[in-house]
């Protein structure tokens, strides 16, 4: 059950960066996963709707936006993005030590709160 508990860091991350004002209600949240972020969408998926039980977040739409490994590597002296998450190696010369640039991430990058001002 680790996905639950990187959902619940992912909602801390969302409660700190969240303006400081009176119970929003968080419609919809965005975030970007890499694929070695060691979390899936799906149990991200799964994580979250757990995670969000009795939070300002139960109920919203979580929307993952999957990114590509890049890697650098130095004999090619270029970023190259890779088709397949691993092996992490140079695709085009097969050098196992190239720098990983991109695939572990799971990024907040943005979450929509709901109107509740409207209560008439
Ligand atoms: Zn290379």
């Amino acid at each position: 059950m680790h996905e639950v508990g990187i959902a619940q860091n992912l909602l801390k991350a969302a409660q700190q960066a969240m303006p400081p004002m009176t119970s929003p209600r968080v419609v919809a949240l965005k975030v970007q996963l890499g694929p070695l972020a060691g979390v899936s969408p799906d149990e991200l998926q799964f994580g979250f709707e757990i995670a969000s039980m009795d939070t300002p977040f139960a109920g919203a739409t979580l929307e993952i936006e999957s990114v590509p490994v890049v890697v650098f590597c130095p004999s090619c002296q270029k970023e190259h993005t890779l088709s397949e998450p691993e092996p992490v190696h140079c695709p085009a010369c097969g050098l196992p030590g190239v720098e990983l640039r991109q695939g572990r991430e799971l990024v907040l990058m943005s979450f929509e709160v709901g109107d509740e001002a409207e209560s008439n």
